[in-house]
């Protein structure tokens, strides 16, 4: 296993005086946060990123920035951790329904400030604006409209091409180029699992100014006004997320139609809310891993959407790939420090383990998320009984409250992402 960062972190900076920095493919929230932790190592970064540095990126996606992400913000670059916390909301309570039928319900007090809260919603661009902007504080290069193209990976180092004809050489590289990482395919690694046939459509909704709406994260299950669809509702900071899950077969693209769009919606949220359509996508539930996260030559280290793609539902994909970026940042630091070439390469080795074996743990978790959103006739009647009993007995709430992101073990002794 790899060592775990040091407390306070800043081990010696021994790469800070000699050779090229690592280069950092992607400034996505997974490319910035190992950017980071680099540097709180004392190791020079390059981040190199395909669009230009002024890019607006569409859309809430990762909302839920869980207290580990927070905490690991809050120890690679102080304050950090903070000022997301800061300028994300905790909800102030959760609804689950059935068919109409409310089966669970939860105020949360707010938070008494203080320490880290246990989670914040914002939109990930919002997380990714303070992420650049530490880097920046914290001497991280960057490298924008650099689309890499091409990765040569040796004993030595890793040769990069962009595009444009530019080249950078590095001792080595963490590739956080998202889920059509070219960095992926040049290293000869590939994606091994499934996705659905069916599709969810996920809106964004702008709060009106004046007169707050109640921040409530709400479950529908078979909504009632939605042909017995489910739908998820997530508020974050300046607005909220809603999640449709398609029928099987069901084409998604029709249910994003304006006039449709708008129909459904007044089913699930305030009036007020179904003309504030910041942006409407559709995905698909995908539960896949690379086969390996290093390269041959333990030079080059997957990390995030590069190296798997999960669910958004029990928010593994942001906060793993947070979790894969520290971890990959301490194996880079170590094998720079070591003066034996075995104990470099069985450094990065130890990453591909450990953070291989948490993705396959938060694979299979969004998968027994996505089998009691899509459940077999027996896990339909289970949901059933649990509904009718859910006001007499309060664990049966709770089930239908919690199985819908999953089960929430650790996915390393350290950390559950
Ligand atoms: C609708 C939706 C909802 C989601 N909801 C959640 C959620 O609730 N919780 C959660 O945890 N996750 C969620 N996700 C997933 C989350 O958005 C991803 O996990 C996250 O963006 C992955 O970060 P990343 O840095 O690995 O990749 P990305 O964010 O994709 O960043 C990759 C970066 O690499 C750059 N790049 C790509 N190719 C190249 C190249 N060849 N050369 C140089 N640069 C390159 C891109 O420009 C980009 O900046 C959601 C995603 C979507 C689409």
């Amino acid at each position: 296993m790899f060592p775990s960062p040091p407390n306070g972190r800043h081990m010696s900076p021994a790469s800070e005086a000699n050779g090229e920095p690592v280069c950092v493919v992607g400034a996505g929230p997974v490319g910035l946060t190992a950017a980071l932790a680099l540097r709180s190592l004392g190791v020079p970064v390059r981040v190199l990123d395909a669009q230009a540095e002024n890019r607006v990126r569409p859309g809430s996606r990762a909302l839920y920035v869980h207290h580990d992400s927070l905490r690991t913000f809050e120890r690679i670059s102080p304050g950090l951790g903070e000022t997301v916390a800061a300028h994300g909301i905790q909800w102030s309570g959760r609804r689950t329904r059935h068919r109409g039928r409310l089966v669970f319900a939860k105020d949360h007090p707010p938070s008494a400030g203080g320490d880290l809260p246990p989670y914040a919603s914002l939109r990930q661009l919002d997380t990714e604006a303070h992420l650049l902007d530490a880097c920046r504080a914290h001497g991280v290069a960057f490298g924008w409209s650099a689309e890499v193209e091409k990765v040569v990976a040796g004993a030595e180092g890793v040769e990069l091409r962009s595009t444009d004809g530019r080249r950078w050489t590095a001792p080595y590289v963490v590739a956080a180029d998202g889920a059509r990482s070219v960095v992926r395919a040049a290293i000869g690694r590939r994606m091994v699992g499934r996705r659905s046939a069916s599709h969810h459509v996920v809106v964004d909704l702008a709060d009106p100014p004046g007169e707050p709406v109640p921040a409530l994260r709400e479950f529908h299950y078979h909504h009632p006004g939605l042909d017995g669809r489910h739908v998820l509702v997530v508020p974050f900071a300046g607005g909220r997320q809603v999640d449709l899950q398609c029928r099987e077969g069901e084409d998604p693209d029709a249910l994003m139609e304006p006039a449709r769009l708008r129909g459904w919606l007044s089913e699930v949220v305030a009036t007020e809310l179904v003309d504030r359509v910041l942006w409407v996508s559709r995905y698909p539930f995908l539960q896949s891993v690379a086969d390996a996260f290093i390269d041959d030559e333990r030079r080059v280290l997957l990390a995030g959407e590069a190296a798997h793609l999960f669910a958004p539902f029990g928010a593994r994909g942001m906060n793993s790939g947070i979790a894969d970026a520290d971890a990959a940042a301490v194996a880079v630091a170590t094998a720079l420090q070591a003066t034996d070439p075995q104990r470099a390469r069985s450094t990065i080795d130890d990453y591909d383990a450990v953070r291989r074996a948490a993705a396959l743990h938060n694979r299979d978790a969004a998968g027994q998320a996505l089998a009691h959103m899509r459940p077999s006739p027996g896990g339909r009647l289970r949901q059933h009984l649990a509904a009718g009993l859910a006001g007499r007995v309060r664990r049966c709430g709770t089930w239908l409250e919690k199985a819908p992101y999953g089960p929430r073990t650790m996915a390393t002794p350290t950390s559950t992402y």
